[in-house]
C-alpha cells in the first residue's frame, strides 16, 4: 500500500506555537518558511534556494514536530517517510518509493519532504551488515542522492531530514546542494522543560497547586517526548485515584514511573550493543 508510507500527503495543522522552546532552531527554520511562502522573491535576484535541512539531535526532542510546524507555518503540504521503513525491503522497492515520493512532491510544490531516521538509509556506504540488505539500502540512498541533484529547488521543494547519528551519515549527503544546512536540536534545559510542560499540561485539568518550575527541576534529562508522556501518565494516575484534577503528587508519582521506564529502555539498549 503505497499511500500509507508517506504518512499520506498531509496538510500540517501544527504551528510554531506547538513547539515549545527550541528558539534558535525555530529562528533557523523561519527562513525555510519564507522560502516556501514566496520562492520567487528569492530566486528573482539570482539566488538558489537551499534544498536540504538536516535536523540533528537525540530522540524525542521535537525534530518531527518542528518539520511539521514548518510546513504548517508555510501552509504547504507535508510528505514524510521514515528511513527505517527501508531496512528490510525487497530489492528495488526502496529506490522506487523514493522516486515516487519525489514525483508527488514536485507535483505539489511548494512543499516539504521529511525523511525521519535518515541514518538508516544514509549511513556510510560499503560497510557492515550482510550483503543483501546493504545493497538495497545503497540503492535507496543512491536514488535519494540522484533525486536531490536532479531537481531544482527553485520550485520550492525543501527536504528536511532528521537523525540522531550524524556521525555515521554518508558524507555525500552533506555536500553542498544536498543537506548543506544543519540545525542542532538538543534536549531541553530547565526553561525549555518548563515551556514543554506548559504546552502539554494545557490539555489537562490541573489543580492550581501545580508548579511547573518544580516539575521541570525534577526532570533533568527528559526530552520533549518524555515530558509529553509524563503529562499523560500524571492524568492517568489522577484518574485512577478518582480525582477531578491532576495534582502535584500525581505528577511526582508519574515522574518515578517515567524514570523507571527510561532506565529500563536504556538497559535494553546497552544489552543490544
Ligand atoms: P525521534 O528522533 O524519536 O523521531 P523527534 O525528535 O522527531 O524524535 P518528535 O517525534 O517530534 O521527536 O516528538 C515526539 C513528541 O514529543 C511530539 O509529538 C510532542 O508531543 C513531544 N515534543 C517533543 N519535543 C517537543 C517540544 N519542543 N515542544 C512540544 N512538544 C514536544
Amino acid at each position: 500500500n503505497k499511500a500509507s508510507l508517506y504518512d499520506k500527503q498531509t496538510e500540517s495543522k501544527v504551528s510554531f506555537k506547538d513547539v515549545a522552546g527550541l528558539q534558535e532552531a525555530k529562528a533557523e527554520v523561519e527562513e525555510v518558511v519564507e522560502f516556501l511562502s514566496n520562492p520567487q522573491k528569492f530566486t528573482n535576484l539570482g539566488g538558489t534556494l537551499p534544498k536540504g535541512v538536516l535536523l540533528v539531535g537525540p530522540p524525542g526532542t521535537g525534530k518531527t514536530l518542528l518539520a511539521k510546524a514548518t510546513a504548517g507555518e508555510a501552509d504547504v503540504p507535508f510528505f514524510s517517510l521514515s528511513g527505517s521503513d527501508f531496512v528490510e525491503m525487497f530489492v528495488g522497492v526502496g529506490a522506487a518509493r523514493v522516486r515516487d515520493l519525489f514525483k508527488q512532491a514536485k507535483e505539489k510544490a511548494p512543499c516539504i519532504v521529511f525523511i525521519d531516521e535518515i541514518d538508516s538509509i544514509g549511513r556510510t556506504r560499503g560497510r557492515g551488515m550482510q550483503m543483501s540488505s546493504n545493497d538495497e539500502r545503497e540503492n535507496t540512498l543512491n536514488q535519494l542522492l540522484s533525486e536531490m541533484d536532479g531537481f531544482n529547488s527553485d520550485k520550492g521543494v525543501i527536504i528536511m531530514a532528521a537523525t540522531n547519528r550524524p556521525d555515521i551519515l554518508d558524507s555525500a549527503l552533506l555536500r553542498p546542494g544536498r543537506f548543506d544546512r544543519q540545525i542542532m536540536i538538543d534536549k531541553p534545559d530547565l526553561n525549555g522543560r518548563m515551556q514543554i510542560l506548559d504546552v502539554h499540561s494545557k490539555k489537562l485539568k490541573l489543580s492550581d497547586q501545580i508548579d511547573l518550575k518544580v516539575l521541570a527541576s525534577q526532570t533533568p534529562g527528559f526530552a520533549g517526548a518524555d515530558l509529553a508522556n509524563l503529562c499523560n501518565e500524571a492524568a492517568l494516575m489522577a484518574a485512577r485515584r478518582d480525582k477531578k484534577q491532576v495534582e502535584m503528587i500525581d505528577f511526582q508519582d508519574a515522574i518515578e514511573r517515567v524514570v523507571a521506564g527510561l532506565e529500563k529502555k536504556n538497559k535494553l539498549i546497552s544489552k543490544d550493543e
